[in-house]
């Protein structure tokens, strides 16, 4: 899940920023009105927290450009004197507001609601053979076993895990679990799927997570043996 923050007030972003990867959230930081439009046009995300008051281009004409383009869900941060700020930005497309000051718990609750209902019907839990994956509490369990997985596993995992039994590419992979500034580097993706093979499937007899050689990986299911990776 990639989130993108679009805020000038360091504290706020940073907070946020922090808050949101301890989660799990791969997420992208844009200080000012052009560069967060500029964002959320240029890549996607599956949610973009927007503040109304920016410098270079306020948040409503932010939402603007990007509602022209594109529906990714937009919940917009607000001052608490300015309601009439709350019907504007939903009235142009925001799915939801927040207004400031606001506890972290109360954002996250709103933007699962909302990831959630974007889905539709995208189930929050997936079953890879006795793998068993749970997007929202952001657990996964083996066999009835609960493994102990890392924010950034628990992302591999589930971003494998949403496209099980298609090749995934390492570009693709570091696209959706790193953010764009990291630079894609093939090795640590490899390094990723190490760590996190080590836990979901160096335990078991019958492996998940397999490798296809110059293409990337892929989470399935097999019968036959195991391959040598
Ligand atoms: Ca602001």
């Amino acid at each position: 899940m990639k989130i993108l923050i679009v805020e000038d007030e360091s504290k706020t972003a940073d907070y946020l920023q922090r808050g949101l990867t301890e989660q799990g959230y791969v997420v992208e930081l844009a200080r000012n009105g052009p560069d967060g439009q500029h964002y959320a046009l240029q890549y996607d995300y599956d949610l973009i927290i927007l503040d109304v008051m920016l410098p270079g281009a306020d948040g409503f004409s932010v939402l603007r450009a990007i509602r022209a383009v594109k529906q990714t869900p937009v919940i917009m941060l607000t001052a608490r004197d300015r309601v009439d700020d709350r019907v504007k930005g939903l009235r142009e497309g925001a799915d939801d507001y927040l207004v400031k000051p606001f506890s972290f718990i109360e954002l996250l609750a709103r933007l699962q609601a909302i990831t959630r209902r974007g889905r539709g019907q995208d189930p929050m839990q997936i079953t890879v053979g006795d793998l068993q994956i749970d997007l929202l509490s952001r657990r996964a369990w083996r066999d009835s076993r609960r493994l102990d997985l890392t924010a950034k596993e628990f992302a591999l995992l589930a971003a494998l895990a949403r496209r099980q039994g298609e090749i995934i590419s390492k570009t693709v992979i570091a696209e959706q679990v790193w953010d764009v500034n990291f630079e894609s580097n093939a090795n640590v993706v490899e390094v990723a799927i190490k760590r996190l093979r080590a836990k979901i499937d160096n335990p078991f007899k019958h492996k998940l997570l397999h490798t296809i050689r110059g293409m990337g990986y892929v989470l399935e299911p097999r019968d036959e043996v195991d391959e040598v990776v």
